[in-house]
C-alpha cells in the first residue's frame, strides 16, 4: 500500500489543505494531525463574535466530523507530532506510532508569545479553549489590562468593551499596531478606542503584575482584576528545526511552498516565503487559505508558483479595517464620507501596489475589492484622482 499524504497541523492552513486534497481528486490515504482536541477552525471570530457570544466552535470550524468522515480525512486529534525524519519520510505521534509518508505538509502555525515570569491571572488568546477561558471572566465591570495594541489587544479590547469591562491597552511602542499599520491608521485606532471608553497608554515599559495590579517601570501602579497579554506571535517551528530543515524566522519555503527536504510543504502563519524580494511570514487569515489551497496542489505535483496577494482584516467596535496587497513609501489618501480613510501605496510607475481601508462597518470592502483589480491591472494611476473621493474607482479600472 502506498504511503499517506500527512498534514501536521489542524489549524486553518492543515483544514483548508486537506479539504483541498480531496475537492482536487486526491483519492489516496490522508491524516490530518492535530494537537488540539477540535476539528480545524478558524481563529478571527476567537477575539470577535466567539469572545462576544455571538458563535461557538461549530460556527468557527471549517467543516463538520461528518464531513471529514465522508471525505476519508483520517483526523488525529490531541496527539502532537513529536519527531520528523525527513530521510526515512516518517514522523512521531506523542504516543509513540510511527507513521510513514509520501508527502508531508508542516501547517503548525504559532503560539502566542509569552511574558517571562508566570503570574497568576494573566491570560493568552490563541486558541479556541483559551478564548472560552477569557469569555468566562469578561463580566460587566471586570477591570481589564491588555499588554500590548496589536490586533489581539485592540480586538479584545473592543469586545470587552462591548461586554461592560473597564479597558487599559499598554502599548510599548508609540503608537496602536506600528509594525504593520500606517501611521494615520494608529491614530485613528487610538481615537476610535479612546471614544469609546479605553484608557490606552502608549510607549509603556511594563515592570511587573501582580494579582490584583500591573505596574510600570516609573512606578505607576494599577489595579486591575485581570490581564490579557497579546504581545505577538512564536512560530512553531522546533519540528523542523530539530529535522535539519532549513529554518529562518518560519520554516523556510521556495516559491512552489517546498522546504529543503523531500516531498515536504509548509504554509500557514509557520511558513516563511519570499514576499517583495525578502524573506517573511505573513499571519494572516488569507495567507493561511491560500497557502493551505496551494501547498496541495503542490503536494499533488502541480508545480505552481506560489503567488498570492496579501491582505488581512480587523473589526473593532463598529469599525472595518482591510488591506490588501504590499504597502510601498509612496502613498496617497482618500478621505472617505462617514470620517473612513482609503491609502493607496504607488511604486516609481504610479502603479499600486497596496490599499488600506478604514471605514465603519463592511463599506470599505467594495473599494478594497476594486483596488485588487487595479493592482493586478497594472495601470498607471493619478495620484490627485485616487485622492478624490468622487472619483469612482470602478472608473479607473475601466482606464
Ligand atoms: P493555526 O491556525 O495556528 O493552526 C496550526 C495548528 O497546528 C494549531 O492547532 C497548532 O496547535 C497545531 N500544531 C502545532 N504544532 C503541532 C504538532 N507538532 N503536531 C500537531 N499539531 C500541531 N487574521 C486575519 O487576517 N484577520 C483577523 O481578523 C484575524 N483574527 C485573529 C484573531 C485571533 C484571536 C488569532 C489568534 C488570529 C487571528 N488572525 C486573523 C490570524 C489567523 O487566524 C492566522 O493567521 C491563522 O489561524 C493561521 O493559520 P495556520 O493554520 O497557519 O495556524
Ligand atoms: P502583534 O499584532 O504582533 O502585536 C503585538 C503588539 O504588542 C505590538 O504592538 C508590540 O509592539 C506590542 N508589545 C510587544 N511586547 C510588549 C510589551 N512587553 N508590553 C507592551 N506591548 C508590547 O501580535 P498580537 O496582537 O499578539 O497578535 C498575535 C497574532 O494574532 C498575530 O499573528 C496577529 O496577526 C494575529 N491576529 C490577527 C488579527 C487580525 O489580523 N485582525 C487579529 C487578532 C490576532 P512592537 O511591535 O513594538 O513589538
Amino acid at each position: 500500500m502506498n504511503a499517506p499524504l500527512i498534514i501536521v497541523g489542524a489549524g486553518h492552513a492543515g483544514g483548508r489543505a486537506a479539504l483541498t486534497l480531496r475537492e482536487e481528486g486526491y483519492t489516496g490515504r490522508l491524516i490530518l494531525i492535530g494537537d488540539e482536541p477540535h476539528l480545524p477552525y478558524e481563529r478571527p471570530p476567537l477575539s470577535k463574535g466567539l469572545l462576544q457570544g455571538t458563535t461557538d466552535l461549530a460556527g468557527c470550524s471549517l467543516c463538520d466530523s461528518d464531513q471529514l468522515a465522508e471525505l476519508g480525512i483520517e483526523h488525529i486529534a490531541g496527539n502532537p507530532v513529536t519527531q520528523l525524519q525527513p530521510q526515512q519520510h516518517r514522523l512521531q505521534l506523542a504516543d509513540g506510532q510511527w507513521l510513514p509518508y509520501a508527502g508531508l505538509l508542516l501547517a503548525t502555525g504559532g503560539r502566542a508569545r509569552r511574558l517571562p515570569q508566570v503570574q497568576a491571572n494573566v491570560l493568552y488568546l490563541r486558541t479556541h479553549d483559551e478564548a472560552l477561558a477569557l469569555r468566562s471572566v469578561l463580566n460587566p465591570g471586570t477591570r481589564l489590562v491588555v499588554v500590548g495594541g496589536g490586533f489581539i489587544g485592540l480586538e479584545v479590547a473592543a469586545t470587552a468593551r462591548g461586554l461592560g469591562c473597564e479597558v487599559t491597552v499598554l502599548e510599548a511602542g508609540p503608537r496602536l499596531a506600528g509594525r504593520v499599520l500606517p501611521p494615520v491608521i494608529s491614530q485613528a485606532l487610538l481615537e476610535l478606542h479612546r471614544e469609546q471608553g479605553v484608557d490606552v497608554r502608549l510607549n509603556v515599559a511594563l515592570e511587573s503584575i501582580q494579582a490584583d495590579s500591573v505596574q510600570w517601570v516609573d512606578g505607576q501602579l494599577l489595579p486591575c482584576d485581570l490581564v490579557v497579554v497579546g504581545i505577538g506571535m512564536q512560530p512553531n517551528i522546533e519540528l523542523a528545526t530539530a529535522a535539519g530543515l532549513e529554518v529562518g524566522q518560519g520554516i523556510r519555503v521556495d516559491d512552489y511552498l517546498r522546504t529543503s527536504a523531500p516531498n515536504i510543504y509548509a504554509a500557514g502563519d509557520v511558513c516563511e516565503f519570499r514576499l517583495g524580494g525578502r524573506y517573511q511570514r505573513q499571519e494572516t487569515w488569507r495567507n493561511a487559505e491560500a497557502q493551505g489551497r496551494h501547498a496541495a496542489l503542490n503536494l499533488l505535483g502541480r508545480e505552481i508558483l506560489f503567488e498570492a496577494l496579501p491582505g488581512f482584516w480587523s473589526d473593532q467596535y463598529h469599525w472595518g479595517l482591510l488591506t490588501v496587497g504590499v504597502m510601498s513609501p509612496s502613498v496617497v489618501t482618500r478621505a472617505l464620507p462617514g470620517g473612513g480613510l482609503l491609502l493607496f501605496y504607488l511604486d516609481a510607475e504610479q502603479h499600486l501596489q497596496g490599499a488600506c481601508g478604514w471605514a465603519p462597518g463592511n463599506s470599505v470592502a467594495k473599494d478594497i475589492k476594486l483596488c485588487e483589480r487595479l493592482i493586478a491591472a497594472r495601470i498607471p494611476l493619478n495620484p490627485t484622482g485616487l485622492a478624490d473621493p468622487e472619483l469612482s474607482l470602478k472608473h479607473l479600472l475601466r482606464g
